[in-house]
């Protein structure tokens, strides 16, 4: 830590006083300002953000066209109220469905949010047919948001357990098991809902004959199938959603981090056959679908559709994979790389991935670790081979000991 730097410390001495405590330790970093895909702190130090806002960041820090959508709707309006129609909001829905297999489109503020309206939705859908099902399989380890239902449909006990009691209906399998799906649903089970890449928990894949069986078990048993698909939409695994690749069609799709580039924003996209879970009165939200992320979103979905970043994430989520693949049989310091595109875990085989991840930053590198022992990867997806190439060199020093 640069300590000649007095905003550096100040911010931090008075992050400790007044911020509760839930992020433990932070990074050294005191943000001001990006570009492209780079992070700059108030002490003038460049970083290089291979995590992105943990998948927030697509279009990378400071895109002008996205800047530019952003202040043009500041100065018309930033919010006005679900009361009223917004031009954003409805084009942005409408675009999400053209781009889908969706019909209807609601629009909340994060990631937790939409898949509370996810989960609502599943369970009155049931309800208005007259034969509720409430019951919802999810899988262990998976990730699905801080919020009361959220944490109670998120298969790891230490996000919910102190919070108790929880918010029932929740029933936890292992992932990837088909087997286990089977057992554990019953009469009463309205929705399976997975990731297709479980993020938070280190970066698992799920397989794709997983992924094809359970659609078949949904479909046969008139289960409806939610894809969270908060950390694996918008083009991080090399298409818009990851579902495309699974050849699936779900019933309910939730988004957020990357949809409006970082101006907070999360979206449930349904059928209109599960969509009908909800009339009039049923949901709603004051902030959601407001004008200035739904600007925000429109912009990033055009950056991302005439920059044709989902090939540069297809072509250099393969050459990041291959070069690291190398990297762990030269070091021996890799024992697995996990994604897809450029949504990367790279599992270690024997160091502390908090001691990997600070020895980056010292370098200028950004990351997350999770776990004992995995590295988590989710840059911008303008990045270029000149960037990823020298994140490796970074990388492959902190595994060799070198300063
Ligand atoms: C990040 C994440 C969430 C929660 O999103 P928030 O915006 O933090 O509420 C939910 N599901 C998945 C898969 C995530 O990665």
């Amino acid at each position: 830590m640069n300590t000649k730097d007095k905003t550096l410390t100040q911010i931090i001495n008075y992050d400790e006083e007044y911020y509760m405590p839930v992020f433990g330790k932070r990074v050294p970093l005191v943000a001001d300002h990006g570009k492209g895909v780079y992070l700059y702190g108030t002490d003038g130090k460049q970083y290089m953000d291979m995590i992105g806002g943990i998948a927030v960041n697509v279009l990378g820090h400071s895109n002008p066209a996205l800047v530019k959508a952003v202040s043009d709707q500041a100065k018309k309006v930033i919010h006005c109220c679900n009361y009223y129609y917004n031009e954003p909001q409805t084009m942005l829905a409408k675009k999400l469905v053209e781009m889908s297999f969706a019909d209807k489109v609601f629009f909340a503020n994060s990631g937790a949010e939409a898949n509370e309206g996810a989960i609502k939705l599943a369970r009155g859908y049931w309800y208005k047919k007259g034969t509720p099902k409430p019951k919802i399989i999810t899988a262990k380890m998976s990730f699905h948001g801080r919020t009361m239902a959220t944490i109670a449909a998120t298969g790891q006990e230490k996000f919910s357990i102190p919070f108790g009691p929880n918010v029932p209906g929740f029933v936890y399998v292992p992932y990837n098991d088909i087997d286990a799906i089977k057992k554990a649903a019953d009469k009463e089970t309205g929705a399976i809902m997975l990731e297709l890449i479980q993020g938070e928990s280190g970066v698992h894949p799920a397989d794709a004959a997983y992924v094809k069986a359970v659609k078949k078990f949904c479909t046969e048993n008139k289960i409806l199938l939610i894809i969270d698909e908060v950390q694996t939409g918008v083009g991080h695994t090399g298409t818009f959603f990851a579902y495309e690749q699974y050849g699936i069609k779900p019933d309910i799709v939730t988004l957020a981090k990357g949809l409006s580039g970082g101006v907070p924003v999360g979206a449930v996209l349904a059928t209109k056959k599960a969509a009908a879970g909800f009339a009039p009165g049923d949901h709603g939200s004051t902030f959601g679908g407001n004008p200035l992320a739904c600007a925000a979103g429109l912009a990033v979905i055009d950056q991302i559709e005439s920059k044709e970043l989902l090939k540069n994430v297809t072509e250099l989520g393969a050459f990041t994979k291959e070069k690291l693949e190398k990297l762990g049989k030269k070091t021996k310091k890799i024992s697995e790389v996990r994604g897809k595109g450029l949504l990367i875990g790279i599992e270690l085989t024997s160091d502390s991935s908090a001691d990997v991840k600070m020895k980056l930053f010292e370098k200028g590198f950004l990351v997350s670790a999770i776990g004992a022992n995995v590295i988590r990867i989710a840059p911008p997806l303008i990045i270029n081979k000149t960037q990823i190439n020298k994140f490796i060199s970074a990388l492959q020093d902190v595994l060799q000991g070198k300063e």
